[in-house]
């Protein structure tokens, strides 16, 4: 497997180590934003090799975990509609709303059904042609390009009975938020190397600069992981604040123009609310005005919801790299995989999860 197995190489991660011992003279907290890289740094145990000066947080990268409560809400009160097929990624059907999730409608007679991709969505309400078809259209930038384009394939197929419900989040200004809280510890980021692939890493540069926190944009595999925290702390330890790309194999500073382009075209800059954190502005994408004709929320009259949060959960303030896991007083007790309280305790990127399937009990 090229460029996999090289980079899960041990040797070259206890080399990048080593390096990184001999780099420090004081301790660092750093953020690693994305859930895919909280679960690969437990996963091969990174954790437990860097140097007890390292601190890692973990950010709100998990697109499943921030979700707003009200729109899991609208998709449940979506779901149970007579005539409507619900199409979703499988990590959504456990993610509790204000009492259930998409698997109690399934159990109930809804028809919702697991996707790995909008377009099988589409194949869905083609063949379907007398049910409305819903796709749950969820994630950061490395979602939006798929499901923008669902959306310009059912325009071009002449599809009247699908749409989405769109809940796009955006990483630069979440990271922001974080960085401008009074209470942030976070002296360097660990950037997603995914969402740098298609947004490149421009947007950061201002981020960086205003806080004064370096960053570098870092791949997925151990030896990427390595990298990224080591460039991290050199900058740190040089006084030196810049955006450094770690992830070169996959990332250029400009980024995928193409993909960019298709995402402009179909969807539009909103405030958008985050589970558990609340209200970012400017942090999400809407669909443009012109493909109402596929906006879910729209096409759906399923009215104001007051949604209800867990008053255990504090997932918020773990998004926010402000508390961890095993800071949660229901942590692996009345929450876990099994029977989640919050999103993060369910999802395939959620802290909470990584915390509990890799034995991370205790801070
Ligand atoms: S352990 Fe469960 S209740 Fe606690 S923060 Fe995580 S998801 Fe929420």
């Amino acid at each position: 497997m090229k460029f996999t197995q090289e980079f899960r190489d041990a040797a070259l991660v206890h080399g990048v180590m080593a390096e990184l011992r001999r780099t420090l003279t004081r301790p660092w907290v750093l953020m690693e934003i994305c859930g895919g890289q909280t679960h690969a740094i437990m996963h091969y145990g990174l954790d437990q090799l860097l140097p007890p000066e390292i601190e890692l947080v973990h950010g709100p990268g998990c697109p499943v975990c921030v979700t707003a409560l009200e729109l899991v809400d609208k998709a449940l009160a979506i779901a149970e509609q007579p005539g409507v097929i619900f199409c979703s990624y499988g990590d959504m059907l456990r993610v509790p709303g204000s009492g259930r999730d998409l698997f109690s409608v399934r159990a109930a007679g809804g028809d919702v059904r697991v996707v790995y991709s909008p377009l099988d969505a589409i194949k869905i309400a083609q063949q379907h042609p007398d049910k409305q078809v819903v796709f749950f259209a969820i994630g950061f930038e490395t979602t939006a390009p798929a499901n923008a384009m669902s959306v310009l394939q059912a325009r071009v197929l002449g599809l009247t009975n699908f749409s989405i419900l769109t809940s796009h989040v955006c990483v630069p200004p979440a990271l922001d938020a974080i960085l401008g809280s009074p209470h942030s510890r976070v002296q360097g980021f660990l950037l997603a190397g995914h969402v740098c692939a298609v947004m490149g890493y421009w947007e950061y540069l201002p981020i960086a600069a205003r806080y004064a926190v370096p960053m570098a944009v870092t791949g997925f595999e151990p030896l990427d992981i390595a990298q990224g925290i080591l460039q991290t702390v050199r900058m740190l330890e040089q006084g030196r604040v810049a955006v450094e790309n770690a992830y070169p194999r996959l990332v250029t500073q400009p980024g995928n123009l193409p993909a960019q382009k298709v995402i402009q075209q179909v969807f539009q800059v909103c405030d958008r609310k985050w589970r558990g954190i609340g209200l970012i502005p400017m942090s999400g994408w809407a669909l443009r005005p012109e493909f109402d004709a596929y906006n879910a929320e729209k096409r759906f009259a399923v009215g104001t919801i007051q949604p209800e949060e867990s008053p255990l959960c504090i997932a918020g303030l773990v998004l926010q790299g402000l508390k961890k896991p095993p800071d949660c007083p229901a942590f692996g007790t009345l929450c876990t995989p099994e029977r989640p309280l919050g999103a993060t305790m369910v999802s395939s990127e959620g802290a909470c999860a990584a915390y509990y399937r890799y034995k991370r009990m205790e801070e």
